[in-house]
């Protein structure tokens, strides 16, 4: 029987997982799955029940309550694994002398080997006066996810998101098919800075607008204040107004180091630093997911955080293997204009951009003229695996 939170957690165990998300779980299957029979705890702040954090952005459109986005609870995720669950339950201190993890109600968990996958925790720009509080939202979890599908009730909602990368527009575009009526704020010019050059941007913005999604880009928020009438309003720097119900907060995310470096593992503002066989600074610690910065990258997606769990569960296993991340592109979850991006690690000499429309394709060149990253949109998608066969890989 898995332990929850109500049950005392186990005093030791050969494995040590912190964290349930997809790196945590992930590493567990690939381990059962290449036959290891060691003892494994996984601990979780949050509800530790097995989801896929994709799809959180994909709910509202399909009004999916937040148990249906549970593949399984933390009980049956143990029985799967067979491993022990401790769940609701933050890791306060790790001591990596004596190789234990003590936990905030204040049990200790040995352990032989450690793995970090504590992810990434949303970013908080500026501070939110107490009487706004209670409308703001991020949804970085099912838990968020469950807490702000209380909030938002049965009818439409007005919702304003601030913020225009991925998560900010998957969940503009969710939440306006969910039948909410949806704001976004950003300080940028245009949609996914980070993934798409400026036409492209701009051919999603042109979607999101024509489908009656207010933007409100190259803005910052000035105040968010609580009007008479119960009103969140927020103001922004050219004084213009945006009432709403609700705040969700899509302003990035930042990983979860402080429990690392506490214990003088080695980190950046890019992660834990782990070697190729995601090794961290300490023999016996490990570092995969979110959480882990790889040999100088960071990538904050699923298919490198797969690939991560699989070598790891090798190396674990007794096969040392360094992970290799591929050529990863992202595909948007913008169903009013689908996007894919790969964007490049250096700057481009140029960006090659063709189509019109919504339709475009751009790819990035270095000075040689070769292909470094492509962002896609529209009938485009379709060359997503031609160009990834064709782009560089990192970490490859
Ligand atoms: C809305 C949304 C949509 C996304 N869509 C895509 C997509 O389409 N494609 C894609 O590739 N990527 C996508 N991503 C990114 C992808 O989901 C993440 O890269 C991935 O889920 C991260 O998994 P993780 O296990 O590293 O971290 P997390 O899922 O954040 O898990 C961290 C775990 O650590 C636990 N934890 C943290 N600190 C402690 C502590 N001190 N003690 C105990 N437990 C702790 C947490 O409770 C949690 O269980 C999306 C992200 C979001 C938010």
């Amino acid at each position: 029987m898995p332990a929850t939170q109500t049950q005392k957690p186990p005093s030791h165990a050969a494995l040590v997982i912190i964290g349930t998300g997809m790196a945590g779980v992930g590493l567990a299957r690939a381990l059962r799955r290449l036959g290891d029979q060691r003892s494994i705890t996984l601990v979780s702040a949050d509800s530790g029940d097995d989801y896929s954090k994709p799809l959180l952005s994909t709910g509202f459109a399909k009004g999916l309550k937040p148990d249906q986005l549970a593949q399984r609870s933390a009980e049956e995720l143990g029985e799967e694994l067979n491993a022990q669950m401790v769940i609701h339950n933050q890791v306060s201190t790790l001591d990596v002398d004596n190789q234990f993890v003590l936990l905030d109600e204040g049990q200790m968990i040995g352990y032989d080997t450690l793995v970090l996958a504590t992810g990434a925790a949303p970013r908080e720009p500026f501070s939110i006066a107490p009487s706004v509080a209670p409308r703001c939202f991020t949804i970085n979890d099912l838990d968020d996810y469950r807490r702000f599908h209380t909030a938002l009730g049965h009818g439409p909602a007005r919702v304003a998101i601030i913020g225009a990368g991925l998560v900010g527009c998957e969940f503009a575009n969710d939440l306006h098919a969910g039948g909410h009526h949806v704001s976004v704020i950003a300080p940028e010019g245009f949609l996914l800075p980070r993934l798409l050059p400026p036409p492209l941007g701009n051919a999603l913005g042109d979607a999101f607008s024509e489908a009656g999604i207010d933007l409100h880009l190259g803005r910052a928020i000035e105040s968010i204040a609580l009007s008479d009438d119960e009103n969140s309003v927020l103001q922004m720097d050219n004084g213009a107004t945006v009432s709403a119900d609700l705040i969700l907060m899509a302003t990035g995310l930042v990983p979860r180091t402080a429990l690392a470096e506490a214990a003088g593992l080695r980190v950046s503002p890019s992660g834990i630093t782990v070697d190729r066989q995601l090794r961290t600074s300490h023999p016996n610690i490990y570092a995969l997911g979110d959480v882990a910065c790889v040999d100088g990258v960071n990538a904050m997606y699923v298919q490198p955080l797969q690939a991560s769990a699989k070598a790891l569960a090798a190396t674990l296993s007794g096969t040392p293997t360094p992970v290799s991340f591929g050529a990863w592109p992202v595909v948007v979850k913008t169903p009013l204009l689908p996007v894919v991006a790969y964007p490049p690690t250096t700057t481009p000499e140029r960006w090659r951009i063709e189509g019109e429309g919504g339709d475009i394709s751009a790819l990035a060149e270095n000075k040689d003229g070769r292909l470094i990253g492509f962002a896609l949109t529209g009938g485009c998608v379709r060359r997503k695996v031609e160009l990834s066969r064709a782009a560089p890989t990192l970490l490859g």
